[in-house]
């Protein structure tokens, strides 16, 4: 991959913010670091990008079983988990301001100590800081209890995973599938939706036979599957990495641990890990709920505690992930312009339905069915929406919709009601966003699932 544009972040949340994808949160209020809100756009995106998710990781598959659990959960849940012990980044203190930075992140450092300008910082010695969010719940100071908002959301599954067997009697192997937020008092928030307090996340437990898994089987097979969905999101080859995990640098969970990096403007970065917990969590969980967590096969009548083979990623960090592949300056037409080259199956809108002139209501009524019928097509087979625009000149309406990488426009004009001009069918334009060419289609042969 050639150099990355310096600005490119800066241009990434500039049109985000402009073009309602994401705004700061509680903005008006001055906002809260770390925190982000999704606009209308985003929200499309986002939900995209899950669905991707859930229809490849979960819906499509026989031995995966999708779940839902809750944020909240006890703080002994963490306990258990090795969280409230190991869940910690090294904190330091520049003894000039009092602020607090991750010391395993030199460019916060750096970019700290330039802030000093010409005064030499100094700072305090590495403390391990936990990132677990903690509140407390109850109605009286006496009654109330402690519980965490939940770190990662892998624990809500293994504290169900008892329910799971005993519910739905899966054979081994079998993984539970969930999407939910996550919540980490990171000390340095930066760069975006790359490190936030709030985040959600997407991930896979996979559990299966320990002897099965000697030779690294499902391992092996869930690394690939997890390279083959983050390509599927609209990535070159070149812009992605897998990464072995070097021992020193591996959670207290896993045993081994890969992860898939993407090329940012800040350096590789993790996107997605692959992660061996092998039988960590619902050991512990066993013992320390005194509830038996290990899995019975009837078959070989063998009674044993399950690893876990864990996929793992962030939703934000695919959203930003792919913004920053997406966006692209170039020239079309002699003008300069910006688009967003999304993949089809993730760009918040799928089409755009224009009427030729805004003024003409022959035009604005054949648009206005045209509109209507792909709409229903769109919803019937979950696609991101369709949109109506009559608002300005067309080539102002073809660059605002590049600019949120919706794949095609599709036109209206005068051709379209004159249907002597095409062998007796009604037909429209279709500008593909990328080349900007258009191609003249018959409305009877408009389906938006495969333009
Ligand atoms: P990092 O090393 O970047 O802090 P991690 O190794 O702690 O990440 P995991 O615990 O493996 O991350 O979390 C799984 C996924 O959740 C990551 O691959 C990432 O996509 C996402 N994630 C983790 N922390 C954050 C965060 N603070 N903001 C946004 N996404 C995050």
């Amino acid at each position: 991959m050639g150099a990355k544009d310096s600005n490119l972040m800066e241009k990434v949340i500039s049109l985000c913010k402009r073009r309602g994808f994401i705004y700061p949160g509680s903005e008006i209020y001055g906002g809260l670091s770390g925190i982000y809100d999704y606009g209308p756009l985003g929200t499309e995106l986002r939900h995209n990008i899950k669905q991707y998710f859930w229809n490849k990781f979960i819906a499509e598959r026989e031995d995966v079983y999708g779940m839902s659990a809750a944020i909240l959960m006890p703080a002994r849940v963490w306990e258990a988990s090795g969280h409230t012990e190991l869940f910690t980044d090294p904190l330091v203190e520049c003894k000039i301001c009092h602020e607090r930075i991750r010391a395993d992140q030199p460019e916060a450092i750096a970019d700290h100590e330039a802030g000093h300008k010409k005064e030499k910082v100094e700072w305090t010695e590495p403390v391990k800081f936990n990132l677990l969010v903690e509140t407390k719940l109850g109605a009286s100071e006496k009654s109330k209890i402690d519980v965490n908002l939940r770190g990662e959301i892998t624990q809500g599954v293994h504290v169900n995973f008892k329910n799971v067997l005993d519910s739905m009697h899966p054979k081994i192997p079998f993984g539970i599938g969930q999407i939910g937020k996550a919540f980490r008092n990171e000390i340095t928030p930066r760069d975006f939706l790359f490190r936030q307090r709030e985040f959600e996340q997407m991930e896979l437990q996979f559990y299966v036979e320990p002897k099965e898994e000697e030779g690294n089987k499902w391992f092996e097979y869930w690394k690939q599957f997890a390279w083959d969905w983050y390509l599927g999101l609209g990535f070159k080859k070149e812009s992605l990495r897998l990464r072995q995990h070097a021992s020193d640098e591996r959670a207290h969970y896993a045993k081994d641990a890969w992860d898939i990096e993407f090329n940012t403007p800040m350096g590789w970065k993790e996107a997605w890990g692959i992660h061996h917990r092998a039988d960590w969590d619902l050991k512990r969980h066993s013992e320390y709920s005194n509830v038996d967590l290990s899995y019975f096969d009837e078959e070989r009548k063998d009674r044993f505690i399950p690893w876990d083979i864990e996929c793992s990623g962030g939703v934000d960090r695919a959203v930003l992930f792919v913004l920053l592949e997406a966006y692209t300056e170039d020239e079309l037409g002699g003008e300069p312009r910006t688009y967003l080259k999304l993949a089809k199956n993730i760009a918040p809108v799928r089409a755009a339905v224009f009427p030729l002139l805004k003024n003409k209501p022959e035009l604005v009524k054949k648009a206005r069915e045209v509109y209507e019928s792909l709409k229903l097509e769109a919803r019937t087979k979950s696609l991101a929406p369709i949109v109506f625009d009559d608002n300005g000149n067309i080539g102002k309406r073809y660059r605002r919709q590049d600019e949120i990488g919706t794949p095609y426009c599709i036109t209206i004009d005068f051709d379209t009601l004159d249907p002597s001009t095409s062998s007796g069918q009604e037909t429209v334009t279709v500008r593909d966003r990328d080349s900007g060419e258009q191609k003249r289609v018959k409305i009877s042969d408009l389906k938006v699932s495969i333009i």
